[in-house]
């Protein structure tokens, strides 16, 4: 329960109100999904929030968590002041008093502008589940250091990294599933997801359309309700259940062989010759230098035609070619080679079904009957829009080709440490079907379709690391070989989270997850300043929990903080807030400004880009202020170059002015709609002062909808290409072929080898990397299980979103806690019975890494092997003001203190995390079960001390029920 709960009635529903009411729209962030909302307002204050009809996301559909926006507002656990950190006191006692914003400017600027003029990497942003990316990212990238992260890699990198070197695009935010023309629908590994209301509309329409929707997933929870058939496997197994999918479909001949001779880099032909171009791309010298990730154009491939070699382009596509798919092949000067194609045959000849089965717990014969369904529903129940397109060579195709397979995937693949390659293993399993920007399969969302691999280098010169200079490169990026990795000469990282290092190379996110370990190890060096936004990391996202709230108040030898300088910014006061030096108090969505914009993370469709915005619809509460302007008035005061005029004064008065003025490139903004000094133009033009105001209008939303001829194949659709690199959303207007085979995988392998001549990692790393980055899909075991003991951990922990909550922002809402206020673990009855464990008993699960008590429930909605609860519920006592016996900390839990941050490894140690991406292994935890003894206590292990309230946070609960009472007259 909330503290101070009143029990005097608080709602007086037959009460009259001659109140102002007023509706304004902006768009929901209760979750990352951004649907359009009505936020209807009375005297100028919330009552009520609906789904916005007219906006393209949700079309009026507003979820739990949407509605309850309003008791995010009126939080008793909103921060409403500036804090800082009481002389004397320790870390993690939440002692603080209030200052003024200027104070807190002040002691910024004059810390920061010293790191800034003497080792700039000192300073570290690591920021949450935040949509700004593209504004904390020019932050760090203007202040001069690398040290620069949001949370995709402890969320799902290995989703987007596997999808984008694989196909260019992804799931969610970059793409999707076709549901409105396929005929099967194929979930796996995902539960209650971001894509929350789009999701569950097409689905509802998918249905009712007489579409076949099978879950594939431990757990049949959320989306798997309707789902026609759960079909349950093992955590961390799918890899496995895709290559026998493969070597099904490949033996029964179930695949699109005309697409992927046009389409993607199956044809290509690949050195066997041992030596430096062993497993790469056979090239034309006479035609420059070697295709790579960077250049992926000059190949060869075999024309059974002609019986001879061929350039892949142009000249492998021209009419009457036939190009070879399988078979090995010899160049005139005697090199071997075979088409990648081949490789994968070869790959997948032993990955059976029966395989399979022992690995995931499926059925081969089941295994077999989905491979059957997947590629006789993508083959034989394929169909043509009529909509003609022309390819990047020319070809004029008199019809879009269908097909009615559609997958879609989440965290369930990502989270663990075979999840790179697990998603390889779909996206390859996606290609030989033909489905990729295919009517009724995957569809990209502008401004997908990215190069493989995309042109986006992260910053990698130590040299550059200057002071009050800034770096010549973003901080995140997608390598494209060993030279592009951030390290040092002697293959030490750059960063202090070990991102894009020979640790984990195609770090594309970040690791946000390392950086207390690390910065308190001080390794690879020690930091001074460390600024978390709205990222739990003293409690729910954080691997090991209770050690890492213990590294924020480590001390050297000399009596100080490990991390000298701590600041968090949040808008409530969450676990995280009490070990803060200096916290800013954030304010909520309702309260600011904000874009989702395509140089970041826009809401785009599938026939074409979408951004849009929020705008205040309220007054910020107390003294909070956007994370955005406390950006952009540090940038000011400490005269970031991008953030400073000729003469010294500041180019930006405010976050919206930045929006409005900033530009990437010439013409192309954060926001693409109403450009143009008029506001006439659209995509692309000069800034518009007015910008914000059209957005207001019209929903906060702006959507273009492209010709119908560039909304498929965008990969190879020459006008979408065109128009998309006119717009500035690609650098270059070439095709995107598809990786069945990554020669930039295998760029690293080699170097690990010692076979080629660029950058080599360590010693202790080869091994690891020439083992991992392979250059087909393979499955291997997540790398937990090679470090303890399987049969004493015999079953596999995992946690999943609740439909109702996104995050811990969620548990301390009035509503939602209705709805959950604690969590159970639930297990199989069979599993639970053989641990003599009963239905609501009490329990203790334990991990190689550490152990907790909680509350068991008995589900036939899970398989035996496996044990999964929701996340984010449990809570630290007294944090998010919530009373110290509430439920969420006397009987809610994490999952958190079972899992390590970091795995033994080769004498040291390594951040338990995808070798390739750097992804945290949330999912690889195996566990055992007891049952807690009688005379134990009815209370989740561990507890913390219970955290008191900070100065000036709202609280009250009473205040909170209260609000609703209409005003007397
Ligand atoms: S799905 Fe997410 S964005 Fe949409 S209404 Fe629900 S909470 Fe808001």
């Amino acid at each position: 329960m909330f503290k101070f709960l009143s029990s005097e009635p608080v709602h007086d529903a037959t009460a009259s109100s001659t109140a102002d009411t007023e509706v304004k729209t902006t768009t929901c962030y209760m979750c990352a999904c951004r649907c359009g909302i009505r936020v209807h307002l009375r005297d100028g204050q919330v009552r009520y929030i609906d789904g916005n009809p007219d906006h393209p996301i949700n079309k009026g559909v507003i979820c739990a968590k949407g509605s309850a926006g309003i008791m995010k507002q009126v939080s008793p656990a909103r921060l409403t002041q500036p804090l800082l950190r009481r002389p004397g006191s320790e870390r993690g006692e939440g002692e603080f008093e209030p200052i003024s914003w200027e104070r807190a400017y002040e002691l910024l600027t004059e810390r920061l502008g010293r790191i800034r003029a003497t080792d700039p990497k000192k300073f570290a942003l690591f920021t949450g589940r935040d949509q700004m990316q593209a504004l904390t990212g020019l932050f760090a990238r203007q202040f001069g250091t690398p040290n620069y992260a949001a949370h995709g890699g402890f969320c799902s990198v290995n989703m987007a990294a596997g999808m984008i070197y694989s196909v260019g695009g992804s799931f969610w935010e970059f793409g999707g599933p076709d549901l409105d023309r396929a005929k099967l629908f194929v979930m796996i590994g995902t539960a209650e997801d971001h894509h929350s209301n789009p999701m569950k509309i097409a689905l509802g329409d998918f249905k009712r359309k007489g579409g076949r929707f099978i879950s594939i997933n431990p757990v049949r929870t959320g989306y798997s309700a309707i789902a026609d058939e759960w079909i349950p496997i093992r955590p961390g197994t799918d890899g496995a259940l895709f290559m026998a999918l493969l070597h099904e479909l490949l033996a029964q001949g179930l695949v699109d062989r005309s697409f992927l001779q046009r389409f993607t880099n199956a044809p290509q032909l690949v050195v066997l010759d041992e030596g430096e171009r062993e497993g790469l791309f056979a090239f034309d010298p006479a035609a420059g230098p070697p295709g790579d990730g960077r250049h992926p154009h000059n190949k060869l491939a075999w024309d059974l035609a002609s019986g001879r070699v061929v350039q892949a382009y142009p000249e492998g596509v021209q009419e009457g070619r036939q190009l070879a798919l399988e078979g090995h092949y010899k160049l005139a000067d005697g090199t071997r080679v075979a088409p990648a194609f081949q490789l994968l045959r070869d790959r997948v000849a032993d990955t059976t079904p029966e395989w399979a089965e022992d690995i995931t717990g499926i059925p081969a014969e089941r295994i077999r009957q989905l491979a059957r369904e997947v590629g006789e529903t993508a083959l034989h129940q394929a169909f043509e829009l009529p909509i003609p397109w022309t390819d990047a060579w020319g070809k004029r195709h008199p019809t879009t080709q269908g097909r009615p397979v559609a997958f879609h995937a989440m965290r369930g693949l990502a989270a663990h440490s075979n999840g790179f390659q697990t998603v390889r293993a779909l996206a390859v399993l996606m290609s030989v079907l033909g489905t990729i920007d295919a009517p009724g399969g995957f569809r990209h969302k502008a401004p997908y379709p990215r190069h493989i691999v995309p042109n986006y280098r992260a910053f990698n010169d130590p040299s550059m690391i200057k002071p009050n200079t800034p770096l010549n490169a973003a901080p995140l990026g997608f390598p494209a070989g060993p030279d592009e990795l951030a390290v040092h000469e002697d293959g030490t990282p750059l960063r202090i989270d070990h991102a894009f290092s020979w640790e984990h190379p195609l770090s594309a996110h970040g690791m946000m997850h390392n950086v207390i370990t690390n910065a308190v190890r001080g390794d690879p060096y020690e930091i001074d300043t460390l600024l978390i936004f709205m990222a739990n990391m003293a409690w729910n996202s954080t691997m090991n929990t209770m050690e890492v709230r213990k590294k924020l108040n480590a001390r050297g030898e000399d009596g100080n903080y490990k991390i000298p300088f701590l600041v968090v910014c949040d808008a409530f006061q969450s676990e995280m807030v009490a070990f803060a030096d200096l916290v800013l108090p954030d304010t909520t969505y309702l309260e600011r400004h904000d874009v989702m914009s395509m140089l970041d993370r826009p809401i785009s469709e599938y026939d074409g880009p979408v951004d849009s915005v929020r705008v205040p619809v309220v007054e910020p509460t107390g003294n909070c202020k956007p994370f955005q302007e406390v950006l952009i008035e540090l940038a000011s005061r400490l005269k970031f170059p991008a953030f400073t005029q000729e003469d010294g004064t500041r180019k930006f008065k405010d976050y919206p002015d930045f929006v409005v003025n900033f530009q990437a490139q010439p013409g192309v903004g954060f926001l693409m709609g109403w450009r143009g000094k008029e506001g006439t133009e659209h995509l692309r033009g000069d800034p518009n002062p007015r910008q914000w105001e059209m957005y207001a209008r019209n929903n906060c939303v702006f959507q273009y909808h492209m010709p119908e001829d560039q909304q498929y194949m965008r990969n190879w659709n020459q006008p979408y290409l065109d128009f998309a690199k006119d717009k500035g959303w690609r650098q270059r207007n070439d095709p995107v072929q598809l990786a069945i085979y990554s020669d930039t995988l295998q760029a690293f392998r080699l170097a690990a080898q010692g076979k080629s001549k660029g950058r080599q990692p360590p010693e202790h790393l080869r091994e690891r990397i020439a083992t991992y980055f392979d250059p087909l899909p393979f499955w291997y075991a997540p790398l937990e299980t090679a470090c303890i003991d399987a049969d004493r951990y015999p079953l596999a922990a995992i946690t999943q979103r609740p439909m109702a909550m996104y995050h811990s922002w969620d548990s301390q809402n009035a509503w939602l806690r209705q709805i959950h206020s604690h969590n159970y673990l639930y297990v199989n009855p069979r599993t639970a019975q053989e641990a003599g464990i009963e239905d609501g008993g009490w329990a203790w699960v334990t991990s190689a890494w550490g152990e907790l008590r909680c509350m068991l429930r008995y589900s036939d909605a899970v398989e035996p092997g496996t044990v999964w609860t929701w996340n984010a519920i449990g809570k630290g006592s007294g944090a998010w003001q919530l009373a110290p016996a509430a439920d969420e900390s006397r009987k809610g839990f994490l999952l958190n203190h079972l899992i390590t941050e970091e795995l033994p490894f080769a004498g040291g140690h390594i951040s338990n995390s995808d070798p390739v991406t750097g992804q945290a292994g949330w999912y690889d935890v195996r566990v055992n079960l007891r049952p807690a003894a009688p005379e134990e206590p009815a209370e989740t292990f561990p507890q913390i001390a219970t955290v008191p309230s900070a100065p000036g946070v709202l609280g009250g609960a009473r205040k909170v029920l209260a609000y609703l009472v209409p005003r007397k007259p």
